[in-house]
C-alpha cells in the first residue's frame, strides 16, 4: 500500500513506472541482465535514449531546431552552463528574481558576463510574481524560473519579447499547457514531473549555440553533448529509463493536456479548502499560485505540529513547509493521484471540526 506522497521533489511516481522499472532491474527485456548492466552504447539503451528524447520533444510539441539532452549536475549545473553556453564576456544577460533558486542561477551567470535583475519579489518574501519589468533590448537572454517550488508561485503568462527566453521548468514541466516554442532554452531537473533523481533535461534551440569565443569545457560543452547524441560520456541510464518510462505513462494519459486538466483540478481543490476552512490561509498571491506547490500556513501557528502528526495517522506525507516560508507544502505533480488531494482535503475538514 502507498502513502499520500505530497513530497516536493524527489516525489511520487506513477505506479507502473515503478513496476516496470523493478522488473528492468532484475531482466531489461528479457535479455538476461539487468537494466544496471547493459553498456550505455548498446542498441536496447540507445533506444531508450532515443525515445525519452524523442518523447519530450512530441509532448512539448517542440520546433525541429530544438534538440532534447538528458545530462547531469542537476538543474544547479545548468544555472552555469546556460551563461557558459550563451554568454560572452561583457554581454548582459535578464533575470528576474522569485526566490532561492532564481537567485542561484543570477549568482552562477555573474562568473560569464553582466546580470540585469530586472525584477524582484524578494521584499515581500517571494509571495508573488514580479509583473513591471522592462527587459534591455540588448539582453542576450531573460530567464525564469516558471514555478517557485519553496513560495508555490507560478508565472501564468510567458512574457512578451523579442530577446530569448530561457526557462527553469524544473518544478512544472509537462504539467501544464504552453506554447514551449515561445522559449530558446529550458531546463529542468527530472526528479519531479519526468522521473526520479540524477538526470537534468535540457531543450535548446541548435540556432542559440556556437556563438561565442569563450572556451567552453568539453562536459560544459551544448553543442557536443547534441552531436553525440546524449551519449558524451556515460549517462545516468537508470534514471533517463525511468523518465523515458513515466513519458510514455503521460503520453499514455492524453499527454501534457489532458493531464493539465487533472492538475487543475487537484489545485482547485485543495485552494478551495484553504480558502473556506477557517484554521487555514494560503500564503501567496491569489493570481500568482502555482498548481505544483500548494503553500498554506495556519493562524494558530501552535497548532501546525498538531496537524502534521494527525496526518501522518492519515498516511499523508510530505506536507511540512519549507523552512523559508513554514506551515505547510503540499506538492501537486502529475503522478500525484486525484485521490490523495480527497484524503488531504478530508483531513482538513476533519481536523478543523475537531478543533471547532
Ligand atoms: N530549480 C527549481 C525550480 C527547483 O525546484 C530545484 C530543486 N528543487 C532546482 C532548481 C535545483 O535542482 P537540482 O537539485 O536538480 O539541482
Amino acid at each position: 500500500m502507498k502513502v499520500h506522497n505530497f513530497n516536493a521533489g524527489p516525489s511520487v511516481l506513477p505506479n507502473e513506472v515503478l513496476y516496470k522499472a523493478s522488473k528492468a532491474l532484475i531482466d531489461f527485456e528479457g535479455s538476461g541482465m539487468s537494466i544496471l548492466e547493459i553498456g550505455h552504447r548498446t542498441s536496447p539503451f540507445i533506444a531508450v535514449m532515443e525515445e525519452a528524447r524523442s518523447l519530450v520533444k512530441e509532448l512539448m510539441q517542440l520546433e525541429d531546431d530544438f534538440e532534447i539532452l538528458y545530462l547531469q549536475g542537476g538543474a544547479t549545473m545548468q544555472f552555469l552552463q546556460v551563461p557558459m553556453n550563451l554568454l560572452e564576456n561583457g554581454d548582459t544577460a535578464a533575470y528576474v528574481d522569485t526566490g532561492v533558486w532564481s537567485n542561484k542561477a543570477i549568482k552562477e551567470a555573474k562568473s560569464f558576463g553582466f546580470v540585469d535583475v530586472i525584477a524582484s519579489s524578494k521584499e515581500s518574501n517571494y509571495n508573488h510574481i514580479p509583473k513591471q519589468f522592462n527587459i534591455p533590448p540588448q539582453a542576450k537572454y531573460l530567464h525564469i524560473t516558471t514555478n517557485n517550488t519553496i513560495y508555490g508561485t507560478q508565472w501564468q503568462m510567458t512574457p512578451v519579447t523579442d530577446v530569448p527566453l530561457v526557462a527553469d521548468m524544473s518544478s512544472d514541466i509537462l504539467s501544464r499547457s504552453m506554447d514551449f516554442n515561445k522559449f530558446s532554452l529550458i531546463y529542468a531537473g527530472v526528479q519531479k514531473n519526468m522521473g526520479a533523481a540524477g538526470a537534468t533535461m535540457v531543450a535548446v534551440r541548435k540556432s542559440m549555440l556556437g556563438k561565442i569565443t569563450r572556451k567552453i569545457p568539453t562536459i560544459m560543452d551544448y553543442k557536443l553533448h547534441i552531436e553525440n547524441g546524449s551519449m558524451l560520456n556515460t549517462p545516468p541510464v537508470f534514471a533517463v529509463y525511468i523518465s523515458m518510462l513515466t513519458l510514455r505513462w503521460l503520453k499514455e494519459q492524453g499527454g501534457i493536456t489532458a493531464i493539465e486538466k487533472i492538475n487543475d483540478k487537484k489545485a482547485a481543490m485543495l485552494y478551495d479548502e484553504i480558502d473556506h476552512n477557517p484554521l487555514f490561509r494560503g500564503t501567496v498571491a491569489k493570481e500568482d499560485r502555482s498548481k505544483m506547490n500548494v503553500c498554506f500556513i495556519m493562524d494558530k501557528p501552535e497548532m501546525e505540529e498538531e496537524f502534521l502528526k494527525f496526518c501522518a495517522k492519515e498516511d499523508i506525507v510530505g506536507i511540512k513547509g519549507h523552512r523559508s516560508v513554514g506551515g505547510f507544502r503540499a506538492s501537486l505533480y502529475n503522478a500525484l493521484p486525484l485521490e490523495s488531494v480527497e484524503v488531504m482535503v478530508e483531513a482538513m475538514k476533519y481536523f478543523s471540526l475537531k478543533k471547532a
